[in-house]
């Protein structure tokens, strides 16, 4: 049959040996889980997968279900578990700061968060030395929105068609996908052409993209900007790199026009792209403003806006303040994040590992007719499935299918883009060649068979 000839092309994948089994599990089984969630958790999201998954333990690269099946994570808790699942360094630090001081509150003076935003402003070019804490990516840009509105006195923004920035009233207004926006108020945000070079109109010219914005700015708005805000490779957008050469044109008009060039680092930073510690990095611009959130918690929840002492200015006779925001436990964790980052050279393995796997993607594209395109950088990468190749069908069926098959064989991967038929790529920084044999080996395996 045709399984057996494939068979004896590709065979079954085997996941490297691993030194570490987890604790037996006593709690409720999935069943009970799944009627739990339904029954008091909030109806969006309950199917990932065909068949709930219970993650119930989780070490460096790995997941662990309640039977201790191992799994491969190549989707990183959404690009969020920088250093690896319970870290060692990152857990001790948590644990230690736990015992001493859970939470005062900003007001009072304490050294974990002093310390913390030292050290990550350290890791930002120019003058971006003030930082703010919040506890998400979403508040982060609802803060620096608000910030150059306030600082410019515009209220216009320009954000990216297929962006994703967040879900509250305001980021929802960037983010720009139908999928995720809902019919609410969501005034003074434009969205300009997405610079993106596997299926915008001006492939991959930049500049051409660049152009747009100053369309935008010239018949959208009254000429004078609040600010532009975008990510330098949209992840729930499905793993979009933006064309080269778009922000450093971009960010000069948005400055003649009065704004200010808010960089969404939610996603790429942290080393995450791997030939810098930050996505803008990539295309050689400096914003105003920098927001970031996932990686830099490895988890816990925390998020921070950056920006100059003058823009910062703007909230300094305000009461501007967040409960947690800041938390020491929060702080302790990130500057664990930071340091095992550095010591474990987690950037230069995203680049090295990242390198190779995109190596191994491409070529698998070469073998298979459903992948039209391999992109992103360091470990941040996409796939995208398409049922036809000139046409650029999403194959939007096919990739639920596989996501089930790589599951079965071990691996969880992440899924994203506007059709949702991109396979996002982004596991812990700690990721080696070995994983990527074997998540290639089990894309390989499961294509082949569909
Ligand atoms: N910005 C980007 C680029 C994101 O990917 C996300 C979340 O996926 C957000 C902002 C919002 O972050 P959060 O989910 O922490 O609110």
């Amino acid at each position: 049959t045709t399984t057996t000839v494939l068979e004896d092309v590709v065979s079954v994948p085997k996941m490297a040996p691993f030194d570490y089994s987890p604790p037996p599990y006593t709690g409720p089984t999935v069943d009970e889980i799944f009627n739990k969630r339904k029954q008091f958790l909030s109806p969006s999201m309950l199917y990932f997968y065909n068949k709930p998954l219970n993650i119930v333990h989780g070490k460096m690269q790995y997941l662990f279900d309640e039977s201790g099946r191992r799994y491969l994570d190549a989707f990183g808790g959404i690009a969020t578990v920088s250093c690896g699942h319970c870290h060692p360094e990152v857990v001790d630090a948590i644990v230690n700061q736990t015992n001493k001081l859970q939470h005062s509150t900003i007001l009072y003076f304490n050294h974990a968060i002093a310390d913390f935003a030292e050290s990550l402003t350290s890791k930002l070019p120019g003058d971006l030395k003030v930082v703010f804490f919040t506890n998400s990516g979403t508040e982060a840009n609802e803060l620096a929105m608000m910030m150059a509105r306030l600082y410019t006195g515009s209220h216009d923004i320009i954000s990216l068609r297929n962006a994703y920035h967040g879900n509250a009233a305001g980021t929802m207004g960037a983010t720009a996908q139908c999928n995720w926006k809902f019919n609410i108020v969501q005034s003074g945000v434009h969205h300009a052409l997405n610079p993106d070079p596997y299926r915008g109109i001006f492939g991959s010219d930049g500049k051409m993209y660049a152009k747009d914005v100053q369309d935008v700015i010239q018949f959208s708005t009254s000429g004078q900007v609040a600010a532009f805000i975008s990510e330098a490779i949209q992840g729930v957008g499905g793993i979009i790199e933006l064309a080269p050469s778009y922000l450093s044109t971009v960010y000069s008009s948005i400055k003649e026009a009065g704004g200010l060039c808010i960089a969404d680092e939610v996603q790429t930073g942290f080393g995450r792209t791997g030939s810098h510690f930050w996505g803008f990095e990539n295309q050689g611009v400096v914003p105003d403003i920098v927001t970031m959130a996932k990686g830099i918690g490895n988890g816990i929840p925390l998020g921070a806006v950056v920006t100059t002492p003058k823009i910062a200015e703007v909230l300094t006779r305000r009461n501007y303040f967040n409960t947690f925001g800041g938390n020491p436990v929060c702080s302790a964790a990130g500057l664990a994040v930071l340091r095992v980052i550095e010591k474990e050279k987690l950037q230069e393995n995203a680049h090295a590992v990242g390198s190779y796997l995109k190596e191994r993607l491409t070529a698998l594209k070469d073998k298979h007719e459903i992948i039209g395109d391999v992109r992103g950088r360091g470990l941040m990468l996409g796939v995208e499935l398409v049922s036809d190749r000139q046409q650029k069908t999403p194959a939007k069926v096919e990739i639920l299918h596989l996501m089930d098959q790589i599951k079965g064989m071990g691996v969880l991967i992440g899924k994203g883009g506007f059709y949702g038929n991109v396979f996002r790529i982004t596991p812990p920084l700690c990721f080696s060649r070995e994983d990527a044999d074997f998540l290639v080996d089990v894309m390989d395996y499961a294509i082949s068979k569909m």
